[in-house]
């Protein structure tokens, strides 16, 4: 991997808006966009032993263990090496996958250019994620009770991660409410803050 790429981290509880506003990203800076959750989705649907170990874990709502996601998060960011750089959509959840991602950057010069939170209130994302539901096809957006299992994960696992950031100068949120192109204009806003 070369030096200097650009690595943003859009984060955020589940439902509030990390995959559409990451599609549109992508194009404007030319980015590599990384979602875990398609990746897993995407091996549970070729049923590979991944997948299969995955669904455990996603049909409950829970977090995949770190060791298995990094290690398919470590793995797909290899296979990229010519990408400009990367959007991490659902990556990382655990302050363990925030040290290997750093550990991983360090090793080729690189680093974290920012993080940006969507703020989207628990209401909001229940009704957003169950009006997906009904479109996505995604067992986890169609049973409320996971969807809350998925926010109290997103509670106590994955919120500190923003502090963890944070600590570095490095996190920035936004609202995760208006139109998408409001959103996106306050997320490219941060971007190029960070980037220019
Ligand atoms: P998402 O599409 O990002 O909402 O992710 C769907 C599900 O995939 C989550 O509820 C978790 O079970 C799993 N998952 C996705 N990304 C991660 C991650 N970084 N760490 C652990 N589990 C993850």
């Amino acid at each position: 991997m070369d030096n200097n790429k650009i690595h943003i981290i859009l984060f955020g509880p589940p439902g509030s808006g990390k995959g559409t506003q990451a599609q549109k990203l992508v194009n404007h800076y030319g980015l590599y966009h990384i979602s875990t959750g398609d990746l897993f989705r995407s091996e549970t649907s070729q049923k590979t032993e991944l997948g299969l170990k995955a669904l455990e874990f996603m049909a409950k709502g829970q977090l995949v263990p770190d060791d298995v996601t990094i290690d398919m998060l470590r793995k797909k960011v290899a296979s990229e090496p010519n990408a400009q750089g990367f959007i991490y959509d659902g990556f990382p959840r655990t302050t363990a996958q925030a040290d290997a991602l750093d550990r991983m950057l360090q090793t080729s010069g690189d680093k974290i250019s920012c993080l940006i939170a969507l703020d989207v209130s628990d209401d909001e994302i229940v009704k957003r994620i169950l009006l997906r539901g009904q479109s996505s096809g995604r067992p986890d957006d169609s049973d409320e009770s996971i969807i809350r299992k998925r926010m109290e994960e997103y509670r106590n696992k994955t919120s500190e991660v923003f502090d963890y950031y944070n600590r570095k100068g490095l996190s920035f949120q936004v609202s995760g409410l208006g139109s998408i192109e409001d959103i996106y204009t306050r997320l490219t806003g941060c971007i190029d803050e960070v980037i220019c």
